[in-house]
């Protein structure tokens, strides 16, 4: 009998681990995802799912579970800086409720709020929905060893404790920030790894939204005489608040009375409310010099670790895993070179150090406040340092609030897989996010005279767009992809604002979203950059050349 030998096997059923199943599975790919745990959340900690991050799920067709999701979607989003909730308000920036916010005009999707216990599900349904996907909780990754063709991982169930192996020709570790996986073969981790020492607690209370006059809100930092020292963030939009004492360098330990004595202190009262629970966790800044070894490969908080603050640690390991999935799908399927698999590092490790660094940047911000010891005070000079720290907190703040550019507009510039036409590269700014088809960049969105956005033709597939173009036209780059047995669909398009937005008669679309290639002829020789977005050839004249043979193909 044939040894069986798992296409992908995943460790790891947090949000990126269940998206790169999902996607794999979507993609008729077959993986098995294992996971620790029974997949119960103790304490929801992601809960905005950025733009990007909602484009994937338009695609996967989970927008409706999104939005179906029990946050409610009347709740205001506004962030609010307050000496307490009872206390002063020092300023505040105004959202509506998800529901109420229109998306931006750069997508057909806008970010929405679903906190880990309800986006987790919806991802778990969807990557067990797949034929080709195979979830098993409650079993543990051990240990594993690599060779030439296969990774051979031992794991242990936690009902049995009986051990197996499973052979895998690729292995991805999702197993979050303390990744075994990262660990067993030796990838380095790189920055701060203790920002500040937090502790958060989610306690229910019903009615605190009666206990004080600053109404519905998202978000409260708390600032005390001695600084930004508290958030407390509505959790599920109804009983449940995470409180999160934001911490130094120093590691200390808080007992409950502590604890408790913190949560009134920021309320600005006594009143009930009950502890759910308290994880103590580190802030990190740190990301992988490489997110491959050979077969194995690591994706999200395995890779990279950042502060909360923005919250693009999801969001980013989401597109690690959108970028990996397609490119093992094409080795797996045999249109795919090495150089795809190599690409992955080279293409998303400038973002997650570029998320990275934005995210330590809002906690920075967050914690410029300077002492201030009148702050709470009802005197003049209180109020005097109230309106001063306000105005500027407040105008500090909105960078971490408007970050479009941080979810939209990463792009792989030196991706060997692309194929550069020239052009410069508009900046790359958190706040703000210009819309390109140059090769490498998010291939824009545009509504169609049908009523689908331009992204809903991508996904599965490369897609060679035409504006005003014959498949005749097109059939040189068509018919190279033939060749080489890469999928691909011509599409015709006879659309003046996508035309103008994609800048050239013909662009090519990799499965992921991205831009491969665009000009506005069909290329002298079709197989030679066919052959560079399936990873098979180095870019003819690239200063890259090498990247092939260094990655062992
Ligand atoms: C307070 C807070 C708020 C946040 N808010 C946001 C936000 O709004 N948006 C956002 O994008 N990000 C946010 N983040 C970050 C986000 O939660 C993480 O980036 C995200 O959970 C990472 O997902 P992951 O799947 O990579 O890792 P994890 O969620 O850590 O999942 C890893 C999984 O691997 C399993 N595992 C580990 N080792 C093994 C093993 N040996 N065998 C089998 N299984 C194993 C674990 O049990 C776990 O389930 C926030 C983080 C915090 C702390």
């Amino acid at each position: 009998m044939a040894e069986k030998i798992v296409p992908v096997l995943i460790v790891g059923g947090g949000p990126v681990g269940l998206a790169l199943a999902g996607d794999l599975g979507w993609r008729g790919v077959a993986c098995v995802l294992i996971e620790q745990s029974d997949g119960s959340i103790y304490q929801p900690r992601m809960d905005m799912v950025g733009v990007r991050t909602m484009e994937f799920c338009r695609r996967w067709g989970l927008v409706g579970a999104v939005e179906g999701s029990p946050y409610p979607r009347d709740y205001a989003q506004d962030n609010v800086y307050v000496t307490s909730l009872a206390g002063y308000e020092l300023g505040r920036e105004r959202f509506p409720g998800i529901g109420q916010a229109a998306p931006p005009p750069q997508s057909p999707q806008r970010r929405e709020r679903c906190p880990q216990n309800m986006f987790d599900p919806i991802l778990r349904a969807f990557a067990a929905s797949q034929k080709s996907v195979t979830l098993r909780y409650r079993t543990r990754l051990t240990g594993f060893t690599q060779d030439a063709d296969r990774v051979t991982a031992t794991v242990e169930s936690a009902d049995s404790g009986t051990r197996e192996d499973i052979a895998a020709r690729y292995l991805v570790g999702c197993d979050g920030a303390r990744s075994l996986v990262r660990e067993t073969v030796g990838i380095t981790m790189r920055g701060n790894p203790a920002l500040t020492y937090t502790t958060n607690v989610i306690f229910r209370c019903p009615d605190l939204v009666s206990l004080h006059d600053k109404g519905k809100a998202y978000r409260h930092i708390l600032i005390g005489p001695e600084g930004t020292w508290a958030t407390i963030v509505a959790i599920n939009g109804r009983d449940q608040w995470r409180f999160s004492l934001i911490g130094s360098a120093t590691q200390r330990d808080y007992t409950t009375a502590e604890i408790e004595a913190a949560i009134r202190r920021a309320v600005g009262r006594d009143f009930k409310f009950e502890i759910l629970s308290v994880l103590p966790w580190v802030r990190r800044e740190l990301v992988a010099d490489s997110y491959r070894d050979h077969r194995v490969f690591i994706a999200g908080d395995a890779a990279h670790a950042m502060s909360p603050t923005g919250g693009f640690g999801m969001n980013t390991g989401i597109g690690d895993a959108v970028d990996l999935s397609w490119k093992l799908a094409a080795v797996l399927q045999g249109w795919g070179g090495d150089g795809l698999l190599e690409s992955y590092t080279i293409e998303r490790q400038p973002v997650g150090a570029r998320n990275v660094a934005e995210a330590s940047g809002n906690l920075r911000r967050m914690l410029s406040v300077s002492r201030n010891p009148e702050i709470a005070d009802d005197t003049p000079q209180g109020a005097e340092t109230r309106k001063r720290v306000g105005a500027e907190f407040t105008e500090l703040m909105r960078h971490e609030w408007f970050t479009l550019g941080i979810h939209l507009g990463y792009r792989y510039e030196d991706s060997p897989i692309s194929w550069p036409d020239g052009t410069p590269a508009p900046p790359d700014e958190a706040g703000t996010y210009q819309q390109t088809a140059r090769p490498g960049h998010r291939a824009p969105h545009a509504w169609l005279a049908d009523g689908r956005s331009t992204l809903d033709l991508f996904g599965r597939v490369f897609t060679l767009l035409g504006f005003d173009a014959t498949a005749a036209e097109a059939a040189p780059l068509v018919e190279a992809a033939h060749a080489r047995g890469v999928p691909i669909a011509f599409v015709t398009l006879n659309e003046p604002k996508a035309a103008a937005l994609y800048g050239r008669k013909f662009v090519l679309v990799r499965p992921d979203g991205h831009v491969a290639w665009r000009d506005d002829r069909m290329p002298d020789d079709p197989l030679g950059v066919i052959d560079v977005v399936r990873g098979a050839a180095p870019v003819a004249g690239a200063d890259r050349v090498g990247w092939v043979s260094a990655a062992g193909a």
